[in-house]
């Protein structure tokens, strides 16, 4: 069994085989940091940060560069986002970008995403920028007028092979307004000349100015990650003219494959329309988790492939978050009855139930990442699970723990959506139970108000205890 991808270049699954055995550089383009993300970018980045965590499970050493855009992604009206958002705001635009970059961070550590090894911003990668395109005036693939430079499509015969786009195709239309400088409506801006009065602006060889949005990602991709990457990830909106640009102008440049496999995710929709900052249909990931548990939210993007469309709906997310109760309350159940398990083996056929659920599971991954089919796995399990332990008196030690580990390495470690509160946290278990244990030693020497007193304060701490004939059971918020 071996790992296929579906690679946007050639439309099809292929076997996933990294140029560097063992390693993988991998590059997906990072949010525009002009505004607080939505759940269109939890997808996002969700599915990628599943992607790594698989190919880290199966032993590859990822090097994972996700950039900051900071400068140069540009509105339909030709303004800046990051000098918009910062006129809105009335601050400087590297306050802006602070701003909604510590906002962005803050949201992916809530949805438990694993930050990048590096994350790059544009407006900090400026020479290697203009390095590029000093390289692709050099080898003749880029022209300057006025002090802008433009990358001329035709002199690249492989424009148009990731979109399925023919330059042909793009001849002066009403909707696209030609801008005379461009030898072909086409050919698109390496480098712009800054206008008086646009604030963010750099000296280069053509005068002050600024990179075009899809030089970064050329760039800096290819400063941490070398000339060839093995996977580039981004939404497919991106595919056209982002990616087509970033592939044509890095292989101008060096004359190598820039990327060995394109990974592309779907969008999210509200109503059928895609949900976006520019239609105003979004909901923010922050307000999303005012109203929902972050592994809910996890779970209910990882419930649909990252190549579909996921539907952003209220009950949708509410079945998400009755799926993941059934998950949880198994694996919870499995930690609480832990504490009064046997020591003897586990039966030969929860062994093989719980290997054919690993099986089943790393199958569905290894299928193009099928988180889907991967997470209707653990909704199996879980089912086995609850009928194992309501069928016995003193559950086997061996299975228990053999149980955890199943669910850690699948629900934890691959999907990220075991429950990751400080709260719900394994290793807190033994503490809670020591505490348990005191308090029981203190009813039985009749000191029932230090007894109280414990059980009102772990009720704060959102710890419910519960006195049974047997014992005291303990449950978390
Ligand atoms: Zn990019």
């Amino acid at each position: 069994m071996s790992l296929r991808v579906y690679n946007t270049l050639t439309r099809s699954l292929e076997e996933f085989r990294p140029l560097t055995e063992g390693r993988v550089g991998m590059y997906v383009c990072g949010p525009t940091v002009y505004d607080h993300a939505h759940i269109g970018h939890a997808k996002s980045y969700i599915s990628f940060d599943v992607i790594v965590r698989y190919l880290r499970y199966l032993g590859y050493r990822v090097r994972y560069v996700q950039n900051i855009t900071d400068v140069g992604h540009l509105l339909e009206t030709g303004e800046d986002r990051i000098l918009v958002g910062a006129a809105r705001e009335r601050v400087e635009p590297m306050e802006l970008v602070e701003k909604y970059m510590r906002s962005y961070f803050e949201d992916m550590d809530a949805l438990n995403v694993v930050r990048p090894n590096i994350s790059p911003r544009a407006s900090g990668h400026i020479p290697e920028q203009i390095e590029l395109v000093i390289r692709l005036l050099e080898r003749g693939y880029a022209y300057e007028v006025n002090g802008s430079v433009y990358f001329e499509v035709s002199k690249f015969k492989d424009y148009g092979k990731l979109s399925g786009r023919r330059v042909e195709d793009q001849e002066p239309g009403a909707r696209v307004e030609v801008n005379p400088e461009k030898r072909h409506p086409a050919d698109f801006a390496l480098w712009k000349r800054a206008e008086p009065g646009h604030i963010m602006r750099w000296r280069s060889p053509w005068g002050w100015g600024y990179p075009g949005w899809h030089t970064e990602c050329s760039a800096m991709a290819m400063k941490y990650l070398g000339e060839t990457l093995d996977i580039h990830g981004g939404g497919m909106e991106n595919i056209f003219p982002h990616h087509e640009c970033e592939k044509a102008q890095s292989e101008a440049a060096t004359g190598k494959p820039f990327v060995r496999y394109w990974l592309h995710n779907n969008m999210v929709l509200v109503n059928g329309t895609k949900m976006s900052k520019s239609l105003g249909n979004y909901t923010t990931i922050k307000q999303a988790l005012e109203r929902y548990r972050p592994e809910q939210i996890r779970l209910f993007i990882l419930m649909s492939h990252y190549r579909s469309e996921l539907d952003f709906s209220e009950e949708a997310i509410v079945a998400a978050g009755q799926g993941l109760n059934r998950l949880h309350g198994a694996y919870r159940k499995l930690l609480q009855r832990s504490r009064h398990a046997a020591e003897k083996p586990m039966s030969d056929s929860l062994r093989a139930m719980g290997e054919e659920a690993k099986r089943r599971f790393l199958q569905a991954m290894d299928d193009d990442f099928g988180t889907p089919q991967a997470v209707a796995v653990l909704f199996d399990l879980s089912r086995e699970v609850h009928s194992y332990l309501d069928g016995v008196d003193a559950p086997s030690m061996e299975a228990i723990s053999y149980l955890l580990g199943l669910y850690e390495e699948l629900a934890g470690q691959i999907l990220g959506i075991l429950p990751f509160s400080r709260s719900e946290s394994r290793e807190l278990a033994p503490f809670i139970d020591l505490i348990v244990e005191v308090r029981a030693e203190l009813r039985r020497n009749r000191q029932f108000e230090l007894a109280d007193r414990i059980r009102r304060r772990l009720g704060e701490l959102g710890v419910s205890l519960r006195d049974t004939p047997e014992g005291t059971e303990w449950e978390m918020a």
